[in-house]
Parts: structure tokens; C-alpha cells; sequence
């Protein structure tokens, strides 16, 4: 049997790269607007970072890390997720000695081992953005106003933003408490993993995906009903700024995250139509990690955004954000002199920024005129031996078969062509 590409891992193929890039590309300009610069983490990091900074008891940790002992008997892991290693390079790299907040996004492959399905994988994608040093709650809003932003200007509608705020050590164990006498009362009532989460982590059990645990949440105590003066002051504050700028928005007491790093501020984005995996970005403050990771004390927020989901949920409606890139010219010739004249004129006009294409099997000049429809080439310039005598020749436009005479000499003349093709203007 031939070898296939492993569970829960995609190709993204050349007809949906260029998707990728878009969204990329304006993912980074949406950062740069903000002042958030690029970090660049490795992809394995020391297994103890993610035991410790997402917390022993959560789903990644105890049975979705790919975790492997390396040929130095070291204990490693792939990132499952992007804010613990942000947090060991902030501290490990001294970036609380440069202006604070230290603020950084990040761009690559996260590791899971999950049950693969639609919208989740074994290796996805995120997009992250943290901001290191401030408790300041217009940052908690900058987290969810920035992927927004990524969202509309890849034209995506109708998703529902979910906030909550999970307290603090002063007073989320009450909370805790709170939380775990009620369930204990009917513990036998939840699943298998709940009646184990209720002793660990109750807050986990408000996250539980079967049915029978969410019935019986109707009535449990909220969170946001028994935090501290501080954190119910800074989700007052994030919420005035939130009103402030129209950004409309859902209070969720029910919604904890994945983590245990979190205090205060917790959201998620989702897309309604998505089905089960529905979340599309979520994060929150998690003022407590970087001293957990070994750091002085200090506040901290992010968020991650899963771009195979933005994708999906781009695919299921018509964009235009996605325009196939199409090749400029495809340049025909006969072989021989008229391929050497081919080969030197491709090589200016690429030079100047053009996408052109040559013939590179060997095909008849008809056969080549197919592959330039068949890539959706703007235009064509055949090149035979009269061409190559004259310095002269045909460009012909592929969508109207409109036809001008350029000078074969005069690589200016062709690159005005070009723009005028791009454009889907007359050529004459
Ligand atoms: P998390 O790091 O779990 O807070 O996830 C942040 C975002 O990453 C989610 O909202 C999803 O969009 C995306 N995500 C998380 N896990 C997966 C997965 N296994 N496959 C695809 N996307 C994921």
C-alpha cells in the first residue's frame, strides 16, 4: 500500500494555497495596524511547559499531547498550543526589559490528538496574538476586536461573540466550591469524565459536550455572580469598551475554556452554521501563567484563532476575497530559436514582477494555446520563426482574442500590455 498522509493532517493543495495566503497576508497587516509584532516559537518545546502552563487536569494535557522522548532521553512535546511557548520566550528572551506591554503574534501548526473530523484536526493552523505586562481592560478588548477585524476583511458574516469572566485566585474557589458541593449532590447523574472532573476541575464539567451533563447545568451557580470586586470592575470595563465600540456581543456564564491558565476575561468567537466545532477564535487574560511559568508576576491576554474553520466557514458562502491568481502570459513557441527567444524574454519579464508561463513538454503549438485556457492565462504571445526574425509578434488577449503587435525588444511595451490585461481593458 502506498503511504498516505497521516490522520487528521491536510494537504492544502496549489487551488487553496493562495486562500491561505490571503488570509495570512491580512492577518499580518491587521497586526501591524495594532503594534503587534511577530514571534517565531519552535514547534517542540519541553513537554514539563505544557503540563505546567495548560494546567495537568485539562483534555490537551492528559490525552491529546503528541509527546514523544528524544534521542537525548528528553521528554518533548508538540505545541498544542501557542501562549505557554509565547510566554517562555517573553520570559526566556527578556522582553519585559523592552517597552511593555510586550505585544507579539504568532502563525503556524498546533498539534492535538483529537477524534479528526469536520473542522478538527491532529495539525491545524492558528493565528495567536498575546499581550505580556498590562491589566489594563481596553487589551482584553483588543483581543476580540483585532480577530474580528481579520474576519470581516476576509468577508466573514454572521458570527456570535461569547464573553465571560472565570474570576481570579481571590475569587473563583469559592466559586469552585460553590460549584462542586451542587454537583456532588447528584454526581452519579454526570458521564464517567465529569464524576472525575467534579473532584479535579469542576469548572471543566460547565464545557462538557454530552447531553446529560449540560441538562443538568440549568440551575447551577454563575460565576459571574460571585467575583471579587476587581475582576466584576474589569468585566464592567471591558464591556463599557465593548458597548463603546458597537462590537456586539453575548455574556456566557456557562462558557470556561480549555485551559486552566485563565483569570478573568474568558471568549470565544462561533460560527452557528459551522456545526459541533463551531469556534472559530477564543481566548482570555491568564494574569497568573507567567509566574507559573517561572516569571515575576505579570498580567497577561491573548487569544488563538483556528484558520482551517475560518476557511471552512468562508467556503460556505460566496467571497470575493478570493480571487484565483491567474499567469499574466503564457509565451507559445516552436522550439528551437523561438524557445531560446522564449526562454530570454520570460526571464525579463519576470524580472519585472510578471507571472509567465512556457511550455515545458514539448507540445504543439496547439496543444499550448489548451494548457494557457486551461491555467486561465490573461494573455498569450506566440513566438515562431518569423517572430524571432522580425523582433515582432502577436499578444493576444484570452478572454476577447483581441490582438496587438508588440516589439519583442521592448519588454516596457509588454509590461504595459500586462497592466492593461490585469485590469480587463481593451489592449489597443
Ligand atoms: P484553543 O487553543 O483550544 O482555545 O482553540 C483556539 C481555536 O483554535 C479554536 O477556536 C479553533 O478555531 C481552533 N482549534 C482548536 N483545536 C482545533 C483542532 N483540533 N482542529 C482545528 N482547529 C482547532
Amino acid at each position: 500500500m502506498s503511504v498516505t498522509r497521516p490522520r487528521g493532517t491536510n494537504d492544502v493543495l496549489p487551488d487553496q494555497s493562495y486562500k491561505w495566503q490571503i488570509v495570512e497576508a491580512k492577518i499580518r497587516e491587521i497586526c501591524h495596524n495594532f503594534g503587534y509584532q511577530e514571534l517565531r516559537t519552535p514547534i517542540f518545546e519541553h513537554t514539563e511547559l505544557f503540563e505546567r502552563g495548560i494546567g495537568e487536569t485539562t483534555d490537551i494535557v492528559e490525552k491529546e499531547m503528541y509527546t514523544f522522548i528524544d534521542r537525548g532521553n528528553r521528554s518533548m512535546t508538540l505545541r498544542p498550543e501557542g501562549t505557554a511557548p509565547v510566554v517562555r520566550a517573553f520570559l526566556e528572551n527578556k522582553l519585559y526589559a523592552q517597552a511593555m506591554p510586550a505585544k507579539v503574534y504568532y502563525l503556524g501548526a498546533m498539534f492535538r490528538y483529537e477524534r479528526p473530523q469536520a473542522g478538527r484536526y491532529r495539525q491545524f493552523t492558528q493565528f495567536g496574538v498575546e499581550a505580556l505586562g498590562s491589566s489594563d481592560p481596553m487589551l482584553d478588548v483588543e483581543m476580540i476586536t483585532l480577530p474580528i477585524k481579520v474576519y470581516q476583511a476576509c468577508g466573514l458574516e454572521g458570527f456570535k461573540v461569547h464573553i465571560n469572566s472565570i474570576g481570579c485566585p481571590d475569587c473563583r474557589p469559592a466559586y469552585r466550591k460553590a460549584l462542586q458541593d451542587k454537583f456532588l449532590a447528584q454526581q452519579e447523574a454526570f458521564c464517567m469524565t465529569c464524576q472525575g472532573r467534579i473532584e479535579r476541575n469542576p469548572l471543566r464539567v460547565l464545557d462538557c459536550k454530552v447531553k446529560e451533563c449540560q441538562s443538568l447545568l440549568a440551575d447551577i451557580p454563575l460565576v459571574t455572580e460571585s467575583l471579587c470586586k476587581n475582576c466584576g470592575d474589569h468585566f464592567a470595563q471591558v464591556r463599557t469598551y465593548l458597548d463603546q465600540l458597537d462590537v456586539k456581543y453575548v455574556i456566557n456564564p456557562k462558557l470556561v475554556r480549555g485551559f486552566d491558565y485563565y483569570t478573568k476575561t474568558v471568549f470565544e468567537i462561533i460560527v452557528p452554521t459551522l456545526g459541533s466545532q463551531n469556534a472559530i477564535g477564543g481566548g482570555g487574560r491568564y494574569d497568573g501563567l507567567v509566574a507559573e511559568c517561572g516569571g515575576e508576576p505579570q498580567p497577561a491576554v491573548g487569544f488563538a484563532v483556528g484558520l482551517e474553520r475560518v476557511l471552512l466557514s468562508l467556503a460556505q458562502k460566496e467571497t470575493t476575497v478570493f480571487q484565483a491568481p491567474k499567469p499574466d502570459l503564457f509565451l507559445a513557441q516552436f522550439g528551437g530559436a523561438t524557445k531560446d527567444v522564449a526562454i530570454a524574454l520570460a526571464h525579463k519579464l519576470r524580472d519585472q514582477g510578471l507571472w509567465v508561463e512556457l511550455d515545458y513538454m514539448g507540445k504543439s503549438l496547439r496543444a499550448q494555446m489548451k494548457v494557457a485556457n486551461k491555467l486561465n492565462c490573461l494573455g498569450v504571445i506566440v513566438i515562431g520563426e518569423d517572430e524571432v526574425a522580425q523582433n515582432r509578434a502577436k499578444l493576444r488577449k484570452m478572454s476577447t482574442s483581441e490582438e496587438i503587435e508588440i516589439d519583442l525588444n521592448h519588454v516596457e511595451q509588454v509590461e504595459q500590455a500586462v497592466v492593461k490585461l490585469r485590469e480587463g481593458q481593451v489592449l489597443a
